[in-house]
């Protein structure tokens, strides 16, 4: 079940924000391309093509901060651009970024539970492998 819009609008009331026609469009648009990798220009673009929302860009980032801190939605980085916005609904997975073209995999997290078993055993570090992509070449510039 992924998180709905009226989810996250519940956790913008929380926080004591007023809920705007802005803010509902950019809690929408998260919940409806969750599948996507959205930045926040991306999620800004979107709510201003519609003309009832009127949102500023700093309307938008203090929306996508407040759902932030509810836990609710996170970021990852994946390479030099700006951060990418996932429902925390969807499923944890690595990120792998091709340096030369851009191309990106996602990797389930469960599957590198031995890899952070190992990382944990020789640092004692708790590790989040979701937060920041690993690059390397895709199959195509690798050929
Ligand atoms: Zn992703
Ligand atoms: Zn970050
Ligand atoms: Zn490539």
């Amino acid at each position: 079940m992924h998180i709905t819009s009226e989810a996250l609008l519940d956790a913008l009331r929380n926080q004591g924000l007023r809920i705007t026609a802005a803010r509902r469009a950019v809690c929408s648009i998260i919940a409806e391309r969750h599948s996507e990798h959205l930045t926040a220009a991306s999620i800004l673009d979107a709510v201003q093509a519609n003309p009832d929302a009127a949102a500023d860009q700093s309307t938008v980032y203090r929306t996508l901060d407040a759902l932030e801190s509810s836990g609710l939605l996170v970021h990852s980085h994946l390479g030099h651009g700006a951060a990418v916005y996932h429902l925390a609904s969807e499923a944890a997975h690595q990120h792998i970024v091709c340096s030369r073209c851009g191309a990106t995999a996602a990797v389930p997290a469960g599957g590198l539970s031995e890899w952070l078993d190992d990382l944990r055993r020789h640092t004692g570090f708790e590790v989040d492998p979701t937060h920041f992509a690993v690059t390397g070449l895709c199959p195509n510039c690798a050929r």
